[in-house]
């Protein structure tokens, strides 16, 4: 591993020129870089913070770097808690928010660090000075160290330059970083992506051929990334992207025939969620791996198609989907099971009339279901009608819905329905509508 200690690069930013203030760091993470300096440490604000106040966003949290050991730290604060083995840390709650505290990492090939023959690194607690644990670190927009005591930046890897050019560079030789850390190739989008940015040539070039090396990246490591790529804001784009960079092959290997132009569920799932995430509305991962899932629930229903109730078809299909599609990213099962929920719903949705429609309406998944039959319409025109009553089953007042599920608003004189042969091969064509409902 490159030595790069005593750094000739190093700049130390006045407020003058960045104009970071001391004020847009949060209480704990003051109280945290104030107490660990007043205790004769050095300790700053790094990583996403300084460089999302530079970029004018605000930051998700205030990371500290420090050169206090985590067990010093917990001598400076007590209720400390020491967590992680790849990388040890120390988490200081205040409230309900928790500040991460990292020692200073070095690069050097001795103490507690362990690589894998393919030059990846397993476990990395070799602790170092300032300037190593910069450059450490991915992105040179990520190592700008932030001193809330006087206010200045410190760049030891020209970050506050890239930042201004809203470029992404990586650290160091890039092919070298990305045999590292194969995850760094999907940080460089989630960046990319999410913060508006350019990679740089050099880091751009070597992520298409190396693109494979994660799928020696542990399961559980990708569906983290996965999530923050995902959950974040821009998962239309970073889907595109992750795909352009052939990225998405090593995540989900033959999911979706062709990534290049995903099925219109699947683009409106993505696109959807973003909203979503824009109006501060809720975003589940289980739902959207009922959409990243379902050309695929599709093909196989399609390939097996047995004399079986659907519903068993849907349970067979669901199961051998998941099995199948999951070596790489491990898909947790509560994600999996709200996936499955929601697609054995959707058959329920054929059925408006009866105590069948209105259990369907009390379930605990019909909006998510609902949502997913709106998805739905996008390639299968036909659901418009199903789509029109059961939005405004939803809309109307008790007596009025149970009127349009039982014809009339009181179920114990229910009719006795008649059956028709038509029922199955025409779903939403045999129970009129209510004529208030049938103008659009
Ligand atoms: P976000 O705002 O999404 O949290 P972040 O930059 O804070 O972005 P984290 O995953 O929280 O991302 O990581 C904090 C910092 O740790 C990063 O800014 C970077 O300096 C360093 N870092 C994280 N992951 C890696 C990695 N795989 N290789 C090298 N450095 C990393
Ligand atoms: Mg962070």
């Amino acid at each position: 591993m490159t030595d790069y200690s005593n750094e000739p690069d190093f700049r130390e930013i006045p407020f003058s020129e960045h104009g970071i203030a001391r004020s847009h760091i949060s209480n704990a993470a003051l109280k945290v870089t104030d107490a660990l300096q007043n205790a004769g440490y050095k300790a700053y604000v790094v990583g996403g913070g300084p460089r999302d106040l530079l970029l004018k966003r605000a930051p998700k949290d205030f990371d500290i770097g420090t050169s206090a050991t985590p067990e010093q730290v917990r001598k400076v604060f007590p209720r400390a808690r020491l967590i992680g083995r790849r990388f040890r840390l120390a988490h200081v709650r205040f409230g309900r928010e928790i500040i991460e505290v990292a020692t200073f990492r070095g690069t050097s090939d001795d103490g507690d660090r362990s690589v894998a023959g393919s030059g990846r690194v397993l476990r990395d607690n070799v602790f170092g000075n300032e300037a190593e644990d910069a450059i450490r670190r991915d992105f040179t927009i990520n190592a700008l160290m932030y001193d809330p005591s006087n206010q200045t930046l410190r760049d030891y890897t020209n970050g506050y330059h890239d930042i201004q050019q809203r470029c992404l560079r990586l650290i160091g030789d890039p092919e070298e970083r990305y045999r590292e850390d194969p995850v760094r190739m999907l940080r460089a989008i989630r960046f990319k992506t999410k913060l508006d940015l350019k990679i740089d040539s050099a880091t751009d070039q070597p992520i298409r051929e190396m693109a494979e090396c994660l799928v020696n990246i542990p399961a559980a490591r990708l569906l983290d990334e996965l999530l923050k790529l995902m959950m974040g804001g821009a998962a239309w784009p970073t889907f595109q992207a992750l795909v352009e960079y052939e990225l998405w092959e090593s995540l989900f290997p033959g999911l979706i025939r062709q990534p290049e132009t995903p099925p219109a569920l699947v683009e409106h799932a993505l696109k959807n969620t973003d909203q979503r995430v824009r109006n501060d509305q809720p975003v589940t991962p289980g739902f959207l791996f009922a959409a990243l899932f379902w050309p695929a629930l599709q093909l196989e229903m399609q390939n097996n198609k047995a004399q079986r109730p659907i519903m068993d078809q849907l349970a067979y299909a669901a199961e051998r989907v998941f099995s199948r599609y999951t070596n790489n990213v491990s898909i947790h099962r509560r994600f999996s099971t709200m996936a499955k929920e929601i697609w054995m719903m959707q058959p329920r949705f054929e059925r408006r009339r009866g105590k069948r429609a209105m259990r369907l309406l009390g379930e605990k998944r019909f909006r998510a279901a609902y949502d997913f039959l709106l998805l739905r319409v996008h390639e299968e025109p036909e659901l418009a009608d199903s789509i029109d009553w059961w939005t405004r089953v939803q809309d109307v007042a008790e007596e009025e819905r149970r009127a349009m599920v039982f014809g009339h608003s009181k179920p114990k004189h229910q009719q006795p329905r008649k059956r028709t042969s038509s029922k199955q091969s025409k779903p939403g064509k045999d129970h009129p509508l209510p004529a208030s409902s049938q103008q659009s």
